[in-house]
Formats: structure tokens, C-alpha cells, sequence
């Protein structure tokens, strides 16, 4: 088998950059080892309306629930209103993600790709040092597939970047464990994805409730790695269904694991490699949202591809255009939200309730960066002090 373009993984990443190199001219192939795309479902499915700008999903099948905002909980119970514009990555729309997944590899179909199932990549293929392909296991058969780039999209646990010599290694500390169950017989009517905060509740990171309908919601929590130890996510939020009155005669209609990295991206392009989404640590430190992410720069990987198989150049130098494009879009971004994330961890739940007490009020859509800290520090001065290494973060960015 000979293609422009090998595609390791048909999650978001792995279809997006897909369709744009097809649509570039690129003869691409997309190898899943899954026997359904999109299935099981790993995420809270919550995304940002951002992506109505980008127009890659069509039709609404893939919407669940219209968010009008975000709601967050201090450690008191304490809440703090965000419109879903201020929201940030993972409020807008809670999708079905199956569906969502399926559409966009309906759309990298539609301009020319083609996609094959159970077909497990295990190795890339070489000539001397040079990269020329993907070595695979489709069902009992071992099968070699030669193309002149090869995409890891191939999610959380990505092995084509170790393999092509990237430092993919992911600390504790960068990586938060999740688990989430959907329930139903809850009450889902006010249409906010609600995250609650706090040390006891989710170290490290948060628990969310993202309605996906009148009386059903993903309850999931996240916590970092460094933080946790074997069972103790579910342990935690079986904790915290049980003593919410909201939440605590639920019935979960599904129940899943998985990882979220929260670390700094990787290096992401290689002679004849390019890494997309979640294996090249594309995701928000602090919301851990990567969806938004993997369409972004799946785009910019797709259209960076087109390039390069029209000059027939497919070195590091060639590729990078793809690194500098991503990193423009959102690549101080994700730099300054992890510098938060460090900070975060070491506020204590007595800070996070002032910090709420103090913006409880807020509507946050009229007010600038400095009126916002006026008011944090006239309510409770002891703040300044935590504060001071956020401030400097976003007087810089
Ligand atoms: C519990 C949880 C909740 C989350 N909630 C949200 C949320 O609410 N909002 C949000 O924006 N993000 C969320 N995320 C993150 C989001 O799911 C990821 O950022 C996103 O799925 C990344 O897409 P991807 O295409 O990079 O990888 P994936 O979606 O993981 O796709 C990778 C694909 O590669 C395939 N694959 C892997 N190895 C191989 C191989 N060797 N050969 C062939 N195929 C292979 C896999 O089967 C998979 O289909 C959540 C994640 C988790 C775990």
C-alpha cells in the first residue's frame, strides 16, 4: 500500500487533518484500531461554540444541549457565573461525541480519504533512518503501508511519536485521571456545565456536570496523577453523588475511564512525522478540554501536508510551517494556562473560597482586567499576595 499521507488514529485530530490534506490533494489513508469510531465514548463532551466558526461539523445530530454558560463551585459551595463566551473550552454545546466523531470522519471521507478499521498501528516503517511508513496488525495479518508523512493522532497514549525519537513521557503531575459516569433521573433543566472545586473534593483537579438533556448529565472528575492512587477518582466522586441532593438518586446509563494530558506540548513535527491533538499534548492545562485543539490544528496539519506533497518536501524544515501555525493560533495559550495550572495547585481551599467570594458578584462581560482585580483585592487584601504571580502571567500575555 502506497499513500502521500498515513493517518494513525480517526478521533478529531486524526479526521480533521485528514480532511484538509484530501482537500489539498493529498492521497490519504486513516488506520483506527477501534472497530467503531467515536465508540467508546472517553470525554465530558463538552466543547466550546468556537467551533461554529470553523464550520467543519455539519448539520446539528452531534448537538446533545445548547449551554447558555459555566457555573463553578468553590469548596463552601460558593458560585461563580460565566457566560458560555467567557467560559473557555469545554462550554457551549455538550455533544454526543460518537456522533460528533462520526461526522467528521463522514467530512474527511466526503473530500477523499479513506479509512480502515482494526488496523492497530504496532511500529514505524524504515529505509536506513528514514521514516517511510506504518507497519500495522489488520485483524490476523501484519501489513506495511508506505507513505511519505506520517500523522500520530493516535491520542493520550500515543506511541508513533516515542517511536519517531519524541519525548512523549508524561509526569504525574501533567496528567489527570478521570472518570465519569452519565446519569439519569437528575435535574438537568438550568443549562450550565457545573464545575466544583477543591482540595478534598477533586486533587488537582475538578468534578463537571454537563447536562445532556432535561434529566441526564456526564458527572465525571479528573484528578492529577501526582495526587491520586488506585481507585481513588471514583472512590471521590461516588463520595460526592452520594451527598448531592441534585445528584444523589441518579442512575447511570454508562460509566468510563481515561487520562488527560496537562503538560506542555511536544516537539510535533519530525522529518516525514507530524503530531495532532492529544499526542502532541494539545490540551488546556487547566479546563483539560482538547477538542477545540485537535480541530485547530488538525486544520493547519492538513493544509501544511497539501503543501509539502506539492513541493514533494517532506523534511522538519518543510513541516514546521505546521508547528509555527499552531503555536500562533493557540500556542501561548496553552503555555500560560499550564504557568496557572502550576499556580492553582497550591492555592488551598481557604484561598479558592475567597477567590470566589470575591467574584461572586462580578458580570464578568463588563468589567476590565484591572477593575476584576480591584474588587478581588478590596474584598479580601490577603489575596494580592497569591495572586501577584497570576497578575504578572496576564500582564505579559
Ligand atoms: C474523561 C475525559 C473527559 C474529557 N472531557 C473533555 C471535554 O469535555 N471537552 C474537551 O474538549 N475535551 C475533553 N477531553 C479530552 C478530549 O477527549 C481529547 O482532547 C480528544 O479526544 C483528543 O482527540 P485526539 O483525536 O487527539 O485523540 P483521541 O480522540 O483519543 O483519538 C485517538 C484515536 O487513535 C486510535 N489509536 C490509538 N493508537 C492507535 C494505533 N496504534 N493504531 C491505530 N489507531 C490507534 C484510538 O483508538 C482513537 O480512536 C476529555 C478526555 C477524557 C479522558
Amino acid at each position: 500500500m502506497k499513500y502521500d499521507v498515513v493517518i494513525v488514529g480517526a478521533g478529531p485530530a486524526g479526521t480533521v487533518t485528514a480532511r484538509f490534506a484530501a482537500e489539498s490533494g493529498a492521497k490519504v489513508l486513516i488506520i483506527e484500531r477501534r472497530q467503531e469510531i467515536g465508540v467508546p465514548v472517553l470525554c465530558g463532551e463538552g466543547v466550546s461554540r468556537k467551533i461554529d466558526e470553523w464550520g467543519m461539523l455539519e448539520g446539528k445530530r452531534w448537538i446533545a444541549c445548547n449551554m447558555e454558560g459555566a457555573r463553578i463551585f468553590s469548596p463552601d459551595g460558593t458560585m461563580v457565573k460565566l457566560s458560555a463566551e467567557m467560559a473557555g473550552n469545554e462550554t457551549g454545546y455538550v455533544v454526543y461525541r460518537d456522533i460528533f466523531d462520526q461526522e467528521l470522519a463522514r467530512q474527511a471521507a466526503k473530500a477523499g480519504a479513506k479509512i480502515v478499521m482494526n488496523t492497530n498501528a504496532i511500529d514505524l516503517l524504515r529505509e536506513k533512518d528514514k521514516i517511510i511508513g506504518v507497519k500495522a496488525k489488520q485483524y490476523d495479518d501484519e501489513i506495511e503501508i508506505e507513505a511519505d508523512i506520517v500523522v500520530g493522532t493516535d491520542g493520550v497514549e500515543s506511541k508513533i511519536g516515542q517511536w519517531a525519537g519524541i519525548d512523549t513521557r508524561l509526569d504525574p503531575k501533567d496528567l489527570e485521571t478521570c472518570c465519569q459516569y452519565t446519569l439519569t433521573n437528575i435535574d438537568c433543566k438550568e443549562a450550565y456545565c457545573d464545575f466544583y472545586l477543591g482540595n478534598k473534593i477533586a486533587p488537582g483537579g475538578y468534578i463537571w456536570v454537563f447536562p445532556k438533556g432535561k434529566d441526564v448529565a456526564n458527572v465525571g472528575i479528573g484528578v492529577l496523577g501526582n495526587l491520586s492512587e488506585a481507585g481513588m477518582p471514583k472512590k471521590l466522586l461516588d463520595q460526592f453523588i452520594a451527598n448531592n441532593p441534585r445528584l444523589k438518586n441518579g442512575n447511570p446509563i454508562r460509566f468510563l475511564a481515561g487520562a488527560v494530558p496537562v503538560a506542555n506540548p511536544v516537539e510535533t513535527v519530525k522529518d516525514n512525522i507530524i503530531l495532532v491533538g492529544d499526542s502532541a499534548r494539545q490540551v488546556d492545562p487547566i479546563t483539560g478540554g482538547g477538542l477545540t485543539h485537535c480541530l485547530e490544528a488538525g486544520k493547519i496539519a492538513g493544509e501544511t501536508i497539501g503543501m509539502a506533497i506539492e513541493q514533494q518536501q517532506f523534511d522538519k524544515e518543510t513541516l514546521s510551517s505546521y508547528e509555527t501555525g499552531w503555536k500562533e493560533a493557540f500556542g501561548k495559550k496553552l503555555k500560560r494556562n499550564y504557568m496557572v495550572k502550576e499556580i492553582f495547585l497550591d492555592f488551598d481551599d481557604k484561598t479558592l473560597n475567597m477567590l470566589a467570594d470575591s467574584l461572586k458578584d462580578i458580570k464578568f462581560d463588563e468589567i476590565s482586567t484591572f477593575a476584576l482585580v480591584k474588587a478581588l483585592v478590596l474584598k479580601h487584601p490577603t489575596l494580592l499576595m497569591k495572586l501577584r504571580p497570576l497578575m504578572k502571567i496576564s500582564s505579559e500575555a
